[in-house]
């Protein structure tokens, strides 16, 4: 049985029927031994049921995928494009019931919810214009041209397993997957499992544009069941989560001698400059602490202000921050600015880590404050200052709605207390001379730097590789490397003149001699360069 007894009250909030769930949950694959409940943040109750995976229901679905695979790869590149192409157009058709699916399980406010849903089309359009190209055999240069050329084919790796977190099921599960499918791959996707039914909504979009059954597959159930049983049969593994497991996952990656990309955590930094308008940073700084309710990767939670400007920074930041209203309903005017963390161990951490700052000297400059008035998880949007620098909201990953603030000297001291971190995912820099913006930005050591920006400019240019250094990752997605890790790349060599070995008759030694003249003529001569191109 996929749905609780009587469907629950918040259903009736939404413009769902009452049976979706249920029908969504009927299309994964489960041997019906167990079942995982899943509940809606904004109220705390069970709206349906989702199939508990097993190691038997991934082998299941990655066979199919496999078999599947084939004559997806077959099919013309353009064609495979187009289908993903038209997804990106079903998904704004149909934004309604997703943005409905996303906020009844992640509890985010309608805005954030569509700032996300956004997110899909456009990675579509980028991909489906772009993917082609990447996967068109390549001229490279021959070993001793004219008398040898060199060719590289790209053909798909197979079958890649994405793994996605329940923050921005909707993005996550998909900004990986499109490249994958475009070049040629059949995706196995694992859901988080607070968040099943949006990637089951998608995945159904996915086959009303053309995708045939068995490219895309969704397995639900425990991450630490199904994503292991995942990870040792795929032959690519897509997975964004938390540093710790995204360790777990590499070592079984690495074992299994498969290539993985690992989009992980962050203790992103926010610097702002001593040129830097005040009122924009603090607007751009309320984007990046409380989007999503902080639950987001990218999000700061450490910013630096120059001190010339940290008094009037602080007015900003606190009154703007003030002025945001929290709120769970499905609000269909946008009146709610930050919605809800999207269970009780994600409240605990968040309590935690500002009760441990406060008890190490921290103040609170606004927030702090669980608000159960609001919903049962919603927390204030929290600003710290005083902050001890070993304390854990310094250190740790809060993923909520907390940051702290704290004055520095100079653009230099900002860089150094910016780059002291294990993370090294997204920063933001803000000044009003762009290009000192930009040098600074330069040497923050982070996946991503958004020159006055809080994250969107960077995530947003889906043609720019997107990922983090350090503890937050390996890999990139986006652009041109979002689609090359999906593409095993053969050479094909090919010689005009036989064996390249001494011929018939010709002795060793004069061979060598030949090669070693040869081989200095391909080093000096700018004209064999030119020989080089033309013979390409
Ligand atoms: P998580 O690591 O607990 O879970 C992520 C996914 O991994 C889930 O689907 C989960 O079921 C699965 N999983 C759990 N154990 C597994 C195992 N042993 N093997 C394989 N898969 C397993 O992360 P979370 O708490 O859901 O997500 C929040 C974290 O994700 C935060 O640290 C956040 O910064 C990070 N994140 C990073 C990015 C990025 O792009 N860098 C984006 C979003 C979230």
């Amino acid at each position: 049985m996929a749905l609780t007894e009587s469907p629950p009250e918040i259903l009736s909030e939404t413009n769902l029927a009452p049976d979706r769930l249920a029908a969504l949950s009927e299309r994964v694959a489960g041997d019906g031994t167990g079942t995982i409940a899943v509940r809606a943040p904004a109220t705390d109750t069970e709206i349906g049921t989702i199939p508990a995976g097993t190691e038997r229901d991934v082998d299941v679905d990655v066979e199919r995928a496999r078999e599947a695979q084939t004559g997806w790869a077959d099919r013309p590149v353009e064609e495979r494009a187009a289908i993903l192409d038209r997804f990106g157009d079903l998904v704004l058709e149909r934004r309604a019931e997703l943005l409905d699916l996303l906020q009844l399980e992640t509890g985010k406010s309608r805005n954030h919810a569509v700032e996300e849903i956004l997110d899909v089309p456009l990675t579509c359009s980028y991909y489906a214009d772009r993917g082609p190209a990447a996967v068109e055999d390549e001229r490279r240069r021959g070993a001793f041209p004219p008398a040898t050329t060199a060719r590289v084919t790209y053909d798909p790796v197979g079958v890649v397993g994405v793994i996605s977190p329940w923050n921005y099921p909707v993005t996550l599960s998909l900004t990986d997957a499109i490249p994958a499918l475009i070049a040629g791959n059949a995706v196995v996707l694992k859901p988080d499992e607070k968040t099943p039914f949006v990637a089951l909504a998608l995945a159904e979009l996915l086959e009303q544009a053309g995708l045939p059954p068995g490219v895309f597959e969704v397995v639900t159930g425990q991450g630490p069941i199904v994503g292991p049983a995942l990870i040792d049969r795929v032959d690519y593994v897509a997975f964004t989560g938390s540093t710790e497991t995204g360790r777990i996952v590499a070592e079984q990656a690495g074992r299994n001698l498969i290539d993985c990309s690992l989009e992980l955590g962050g203790k992103n930094p926010l610097v702002v400059l001593d040129d830097a308008d005040v009122e924009t940073a603090a607007r751009g700084a309320v984007q990046a602490c409380f989007t999503n309710a902080g639950q987001l990767c990218l999000a700061a939670e450490r910013i630096y202000v120059a001190e010339s400007l940290y008094d009037d920074f602080c007015d900003a930041f606190v009154g703007a921050t003030r002025r945001l209203s929290l709120g769970t309903d499905f609000d269909f005017d946008f009146e709610a600015d930050v919605g809800s963390l999207i269970d009780g161990d994600q409240l605990d951490r968040v309590e935690s880590h500002v009760e441990n700052a406060i008890e190490s000297g921290a103040s609170v400059l606004t927030g702090g404050r669980h608000r159960p008035d609001v919903g049962p998880f919603c927390y204030e949007p929290t600003i710290l200052t005083d902050v001890e620098p070993d304390s854990t909201v310094a250190c740790e990953e809060t993923f909520g709605p907390v940051v702290s603030v704290e004055p520095v000297p100079d653009a230099a001291t900002a860089i150094e207390r910016a780059n002291d971190s294990d993370y090294g995912l997204n920063a933001s820099v803000w000044s009003g001379d762009r290009d000192r913006g930009r040098a600074v930005a330069r040497e923050i050591d982070c996946g991503t730097v958004c020159v006055n920006d809080a994250y969107v400019s960077g995530w947003a240019a889906v043609d720019a590789p997107m990922g983090g250094v350090g503890d937050s990752g390996l890999g990139r997605r986006h652009g041109r490397e979002g689609i090359e890790r999906y593409l095993e790349p053969r050479t094909i060599a090919t010689s005009r003149i036989g064996p390249l070995d001494a011929p018939p008759g010709i002795p060793d030694s004069w061979y060598a001699r030949g090669m070693i003249a040869l081989t200095r003529l391909q080093r000096r001569l700018p004209i064999v360069s030119g020989l080089r191109r033309w013979v390409r």
